[in-house]
């Protein structure tokens, strides 16, 4: 590409809106454009990067033996009400009406599509196992949509959905995507970690979130250092130091809405504190008399299901808050992929006394449901972030194998082990081997392809700007030029080599836009090319060409043959 012919547009000023430094940068790169909260514009450049991610997550599923297609991004009601889906999934699905005043969606996953075309397509276990992805435009209308296209309404993703005559089979795949998404993460440079996450109101068996390490992070991550042992912790479930309420003698005392930290609730409730955060109860209590309680364990940020939670001792004759009670209370989605908001109190469902309240927590309080924090009150303030180290770091960890650390993440990916929750809701079936009708099995992988780029960049920056990994560089190499105009020996030594070079293979840029070295220079720092090389009339003469690694701190001149051997 000839930069005299591309659109750049790079600012000088820090974009003073943008918190995070990939946001900031990718602003300041003219990656990105913003068109409304959470709907971005990709530039030809932020466009080029974005691509390179779709090219490495597509290589890798097809290599995985995945097979690409794609769905409508507008979807009936009728198919979502399948499922409960268009009811359950809550405010961040958008719901649009046409000209027929029929009802769609603008799909933010794609679970009831694929069942819907697998189910035409598909009758006989001989078919199986397979796995449709597609790469293609999400919308979800986040609440607090901020960090630029991290955490953006639309976006794009990679999603993924297996089908399988049994559990063996979907263990299987779910083994191979999480293989795959290893490779993906690795060789798009990534420093991340694969941690379990809760599999929460959707059951089903296993899921696994993929975190890129940063403390810009939404999540935290919790890891032990002696074992293998690594899960997620959504930074709702930190314990927020919050405005302490005054000292009281029972629940029912303490006002609303306060934010309560592990400490003043094992203090209230005389009970051992313990810590882990695999688990928090929320409970929601109205302090105006009406016995307004109740309550969800909540695990990651989804309600630990029911089957978990009758095996609980203390439950007592508690009824638990159904999902719909739960997402109407918080406003929230409690589907699959939704949510629950933990940073909000629970409003309450069932009637019963402090003191059963009491029971329950302590009930609650046994080895892999350990109380991590407890929130109360409604629309509670957001909890500080910055406090969950002290949550837990320094513990045990579970497996009893080393020290319980934390590292705030970004989730990048997420692979689910469903099990039949839409096959049977969509009477979906296919005939097994004795010609029965039988609901599949099925699996689900996300990746954030759009996040990822924004990831990258928290991790790889410096103050000059960016630091592309290699494989979603928008060129491998810039061949910088200085004043082509003037001297055409110089124009024409790097023609050629920007020829040579897109010849061997090589995605090359060429600075041909008769920039000042300084200012040229810095555009080329700034928008992350890993390799720069000028050429120069003096260079010439030597019969070199300046060399620099975007992440060396000094430049070496090269022969054309060195050069060459370092670009290869
Ligand atoms: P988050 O916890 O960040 O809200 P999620 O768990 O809701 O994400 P999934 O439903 O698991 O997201 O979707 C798969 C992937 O899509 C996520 O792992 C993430 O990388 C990406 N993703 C989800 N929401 C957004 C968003 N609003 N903007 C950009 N990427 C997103
Ligand atoms: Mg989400
Ligand atoms: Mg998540
Ligand atoms: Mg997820």
């Amino acid at each position: 590409m000839r930069l005299s012919q591309f659109h750049l547009r790079t600012e000088k000023e820090t974009p003073a809106d943008a918190e995070i430094v990939s946001h900031k940068l990718m602003l300041k790169a003219g990656m990105i454009r913003k068109l409304a909260a959470g709907l971005y514009t990709w530039s030809p450049l932020g466009l080029r990067v974005l691509r390179k991610v779709e090219g490495v997550v597509r290589e890798e599923m097809n290599r995985a033996g995945a097979i690409e297609m794609a769905m409508p991004s507008v979807q009936p009601k009728e198919l979502w009400e399948e499922t409960g889906r268009w009811a359950k999934f809550g405010p961040q699905l958008l719901k649009i009406r046409d000209r027929k005043e029929q009802e769609y969606c603008f799909t933010p996953t794609a679970e009831e599509a694929v069942t819907d075309f697998f189910r035409q397509e598909i009758a006989s276990y001989k078919q199986l196992p397979v796995n449709f992805y597609q790469i293609t435009t999400k919308f979800r209308d986040e609440i607090r949509p901020r960090f630029g296209v991290m955490r953006a309404r639309e976006f794009v993703m990679k999603d993924a959905y297996s089908f399988h005559i049994d559990d063996d089979s979907l263990h299987a795949e779910y083994r191979n995507m999480y293989d795959a998404y290893s490779r993906i993460f690795t060789r798009l440079g990534l420093k991340f970690r694969a941690v379990a996450a809760d599999t929460g109101a959707i059951g089903g068996s296993a899921s696994h979130e993929f975190q890129v390490l940063a403390e810009s992070g939404e999540d935290a991550t919790v890891f032990s250092d002696g074992s293998d042992y690594a899960a997620n912790v959504e930074l709702a479930e930190a314990v927020s130091p919050g405005p302490r309420p005054a000292a009281s003698e029972s629940l029912r005392d303490v006002e609303t809405p306060v934010q309560k930290t592990c400490e003043d609730v094992a203090a209230l409730l005389d009970i051992p504190l313990q810590r882990t955060v695999k688990s928090v109860a929320m409970i929601g209590v109205d302090a105006d008399g009406n016995d307004q309680f109740v309550l969800a364990l909540v695990r990651g940020d989804h309600v630990v299901n029911e089957i978990k939670l009758a095996k609980l001792p203390g439950m007592g004759d508690y009824r638990l808050a159904t999902e719909a009670e739960i997402a109407e209370a918080l406003g929230s989605e409690p589907g699959f992929l939704g949510p629950l908001n933990a940073k909000k109190a629970i409003r309450v469902i069932a009637d019963r006394s402090v003191a059963a309240m009491a029971d329950f927590v302590v009930g609650a309080n046994r080895p892999g449901f350990h109380i991590a924090g407890v929130n109360w009150g409604r629309d509670l303030p957001e909890p500080e972030t910055a406090d969950i180290r002290n949550v837990v770091a320094g513990d045990p960890s579970p497996d009893g194998k080393g020290i319980l650390q934390i590292a705030r993440g970004i989730e990048v990916g997420h692979v689910f082990a469903l099990g039949r929750k839409y096959s049977e809701a969509m009477k979906c079936t296919v005939l097994d081997a004795a010609g029965k009708a039988v609901n599949p099995a099925m699996g689900c992988y996300g990746i954030g392809v759009s996040r990822i780029v924004a990831a990258a960049i928290e991790q790889n920056h410096d103050d000059a700007g960016i630091r592309w990994p290699e494989a979603m560089a928008p060129w491998q190499v810039a061949v910088c030029v200085i004043n082509p105009k003037n001297d055409p020996a110089v124009a024409a030594a790097a023609e050629a080599l920007y020829s040579e070079l897109n010849a061997a293979g090589i995605d090359t840029a060429l600075d041909d836009r008769g920039l000042r070295p300084g200012a040229m220079f810095a555009d080329i720092e700034l928008i992350g090319i890993p390799h720069r090389v000028v050429v120069s009339g003096r260079g010439l003469e030597a019969g070199t060409y300046e060399y620099r690694a975007r992440t060396a701190a000094e430049s070496e001149n090269l022969d054309k043959a060195a050069l060459l051997a370092k670009l290869a």
